[in-house]
């Protein structure tokens, strides 16, 4: 819906957040270290500051004093003991990369029990849950990811220490579908009726090599309309990720006929070439990224060759690149496909017999960047709620569900699940529910000024 990009909209400054970076200095430096698939971006690329438009404030902060919203405030609060239950439920229900039907059975089941009528699982395997509102000139969606990073047979029985929940994917993300849902059951036990339409959505294929591949169906022609995306993904109260860092990923295999290293010597070597490629991508992707927006470049694995002794039949490598640009995310990818077919040119000139080189260029993911502008209605409203739980906003970038939207132009911005945590990506991943009722009720509250509540006017950008 094109009034929502508000892109004209004037900016009040009423406060400007600065040093945020250095605030969150050690949370960066875990997630870091752990290499996570989304919450490690906003790290890495630090933090805007962003202005406040006063109106925004205001639309919050009589939402929030409304007999119904402060009736499903108080629900929120009820439905704690519930709300934990349902997280160890769906924490134990595993959802491997890829296999995540299990865990979006029971989901869609937990949304009929929350009162929606209805809800379905995709072609690809989304749950999506649809709430209609007075109006349904809108459509907003609340979403977290149904899928894990970890693989089949993983232990993922929740371990219980004090008041800390330890389990794989208990944070990341399976408190955000539990969000998800409580936002659903309080709406519904507080009576409060929108305007537009609201998705609850349970993503499949968020994390690594799933590439997206949930939320892209939800924006592909076959998708439900959608005019505004809420994603919930990753662990701070004050996260509002409104820039998407894209990132392309290939698995590169230089083939020959292979042989004997002294009898069949003269070959073309896929190892020889591999070697070659690298090296001329490093050389010119450490100069490519050295100024300009922020991008990198990695070449994580490398394999093939069956002995010392044998020339290679194939020779791989994994190659994944990153930036905040469009624009420097295609250079870098550029510099690496002319790097494979000038070192697979070079290779084969030198060869002495024998068929050539090949060169085999696999897309494994691709996760396109983008910003909306920090001005968008739906930036403003998630800055406003964050602040008024006394949050200090931290806007940014990330790798999350919101890309796709993001890359496409429209309203989106992904939220943190609240509560404290860390080990995301690991077996040893905890969550502890420190105030986490706080983001629950701020994800209504964006939720609702961008649906609109039926009994108020929302504000118009
Ligand atoms: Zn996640």
């Amino acid at each position: 819906m094109s009034s929502l990009h508000g892109g004209s909209v004037p900016v009040v400054a009423l406060a400007v957040f600065q040093g945020l970076l250095a605030a969150r200095h050690t949370d960066c430096r875990g997630a870091t270290l752990l290499a996570l698939e989304s919450a490690a971006t906003p790290c890495a690329a630090g933090r805007s500051a962003v202005a406040q438009d006063a109106r925004y404030l205001e639309e919050v902060r009589a939402l929030a004093a409304d007999a119904g919203v402060q009736r499903a405030f108080r629900a929120i609060e009820e439905l704690e003991p519930r709300t934990h239950g349902d997280l160890i439920l769906l924490t134990e229900i595993p959802a491997p990369p890829f296999k995540e039907e299990q865990r979006a059975k029971r989901y869609a089941e937990m949304l009929r029990e929350a009162g929606l009528d209805s809800v379905y699982i995709d072609e690809v395997g989304n749950v999506i849950g649809v709430r209609r509102g007075r109006s349904s000139e809108k459509t907003v969606a609340l979403d977290g990811h149904l899928d894990t990073v970890f693989p089949e047979g993983t232990d993922v029985r929740v371990r219980i220490r004090g008041d800390t929940l330890f389990a794989p994917g208990i944070g990341d993300d399976t408190r955000g579908l539990v969000l998800v849902l409580t936002v659903l059951r309080a709406m519904n036990q507080a009576g409060i009726q929108t305007e537009g339409d609201v998705l609850f959505i349970g993503t499949v294929g968020e994390e690594g090599l799933g590439d997206l591949r949930g939320v892209k169906h939800l924006f592909s022609a076959e998708g439900p309309p959608i005019d505004a995306w809420i994603a919930v993904d990753g662990g701070d109260e004050g996260r509002v990720l409104h820039q998407g860092i894209g990132s392309r990923r290939y698995r590169i295999t230089f083939r020959g006929p292979g042989g004997h290293s002294w009898g069949a010597f003269g070959l073309a070597n896929p190892h020889h070439a591999l070697g070659r490629a690298v090296r001329y991508f490093a050389e010119s992707a450490d100069g490519y990224t050295r100024t300009g927006p922020q991008t990198s470049y990695n070449v994580g694995r490398i394999g093939g060759g069956t002995s010392v002794n044998a020339i290679p039949f194939e020779s791989w490598m994994e190659v994944d690149m990153r930036s905040v640009s469009p624009q420097r995310l295609a250079g870098v990818d550029s510099i690496l496909q002319t790097s494979i077919r000038r070192a697979l040119d070079e290779e084969n000139a030198v060869r002495r017999h024998g068929p050539p080189l090949t060169a085999d260029v696999e897309k494994v993911g691709d996760r396109p960047s983008g910003e909306i502008p920090s001005s968008t209605p739906i930036v403003q409203r998630a800055i406003a709620a964050t602040r008024y739980f006394g949050t200090e906003p931290a806007p940014g970038t990330g790798s999350t569900d919101s890309n796709i939207p993001i890359a496409k132009g429209l309203p989106a911005i992904t939220i943190g699940r609240g509560g404290v945590g860390d080990g995301g990506h690991s077996p040893g991943e905890w969550w502890l529910n420190e105030k986490g009722d706080i983001a629950i009720k701020k994800a209504l509250l964006i939720v609702l000024a961008e649906a609109g509540l039926a009994t108020r006017r929302p504000a118009t950008p």
